[in-house]
């Protein structure tokens, strides 16, 4: 591949040119009449993406934490009870940002690998008062995918409020945020949404911002503080500029552009390429013998895999990978770090992309010492796509 390297990992991910293209424009002043329209745009198409027609879309600097955070500060109040849906890594993260927002939280463990029964958790909404759930719609650490839609139904049958993380999972796993019920999605630019690093993204709901209105006290971080964000975000809607603080205008301009190709593709195609996508990556490991994280298939993400490194294979088999033209991410979770890696196949990840991974992961396999029948990755992927 000419030096270039293709970066499979759970995002950042791969960036379309034209994406690309728009973050090396010369940056433009954040009232200039061009980047008001374009900011509006974006947030509108903000709405169609997370299929949430009647929500509240902010777009604002940071990372994918700064989103949890932002959906936290402005929901949370001292001794709010908060139920966490147990997967991995970053629900343990969104349970820590919730006790420093003063919550009493509490969690519906799961094993590793696995989630809570959406049972389990509806007997817990029932039996306590809560004021919201707490879901990872995709945990990054374990490549688990939660059940959002009937979690959330229980959530609103206790008169519950929905906060997804959806960090690894907007505009690539199924989300129907009204339709479903979810009060606040929330995800990163550089995930499937395809932008670089550097946006917080988040939709709310009339309940999400209700619920922000009631509050009987101050929201604890300045900067996440939708008193502050809310003006701006309708503003630039309505096409005028406001200001609280300097929007990062290039990584606004690509997120516009990276929607506009998002909703030409379309949700209903977006979400099944995904899946079909995941489909043939894991028919393809599979046929080499690899085994998954996740404990049952309809947990598998469609977004990424996780997967255990076969007998006899380490961590040392990314670099070769990496050799072969295709970086991968390492294991996250603590107690199984070391033994699996991580594959993200996300945002405008195509059949090529996903053949090119696995025959990397074939050749530096291969190179790691582990026996397997040269090419039946590739070639299961490829019966798969053929039969689809
Ligand atoms: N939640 C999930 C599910 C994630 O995958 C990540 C990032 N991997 C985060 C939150 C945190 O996002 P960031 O690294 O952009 O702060």
């Amino acid at each position: 591949m000419k030096g270039k390297r293709l970066l499979m990992i759970p995002g950042p991910i791969e960036f379309t040119d034209e994406v690309l293209g728009e973050m090396s424009k010369p940056t433009l002043s954040h009232v200039d009449p061009q980047f008001i329209e374009e900011f509006g745009q974006a947030l509108e198409r903000m709405r169609a993406v997370w299929l949430a027609p009647h929500g509240q879309p902010f777009a604002i600097a940071g990372s994918g934490t700064l989103a949890m955070e932002f959906a936290v500060a402005n929901i949370t109040e001292p001794d709010d009870n908060v139920l966490i849906v147990h997967t991995g890594y970053f629900s343990d993260r969104m349970a820590e940002i919730f006790r420093l927002h003063g919550a009493n939280v509490d969690i519906v463990p799961g094993a590793v690998g696995d989630l809570p029964e959406v049972e389990a958790v509806r007997a817990q909404l029932e039996a306590k008062k809560y004021k919201t759930l707490s879901i990872t719609h995709v945990d990054t650490s374990t490549g688990v995918r939660a059940d959002v839609k009937h979690l959330a139904a229980a959530a609103r049958e206790t008169g519950t409020l929905t906060v997804v993380d959806g960090v690894c999972a907007v505009a690539g796993e199924e989300l129907r945020m009204e339709e479903w019920g979810v009060d606040i999605a929330l995800t990163a630019s550089q995930k499937a949404v395809g932008v670089p690093p550097g946006l917080a993204l988040l939709v709310a709901n009339e309940k999400a911002l209700d619920a922000f209105k009631a509050r009987r006290t101050s929201v604890r971080a300045y900067y996440c503080d939708w008193q502050y964000w809310l003006p701006v975000m309708q503003a630039y809607e309505a096409r005028k500029s406001a200001y609280f603080g300097t929007p990062a205008v290039n990584l606004v301009r690509a997120l516009n552009v990276s929607l506009g190709q998002i909703l030409t593709e379309g949700m209903d195609f977006r979400f099944r390429r995904h899946t079909l996508n995941a489909r043939a990556f894991r028919a393809g490991l599979s046929a080499i013998g690899l085994k998954y994280v996740p404990v049952r298939e309809d947990l598998y993400a469609n977004t990424l895999t996780a997967a255990y490194y076969p007998e006899g294979v380490d961590a040392g088999v990314l670099p070769r990978i990496a050799e072969e033209g295709v970086v991968l991410a390492g294991g996250l979770y603590p107690s199984i770090k070391t033994k699996y890696f991580r594959i993200g196949h996300m945002g405008m990840s195509d059949t090529s992309e996903i053949l090119a991974t696995l025959g990397a992961i074939e050749r530096g396999l291969a190179k790691s010492g582990y026996a397997f029948d040269a090419g039946a990755a590739v070639a299961a992927a490829q019966s798969l796509y053929k039969k689809s």
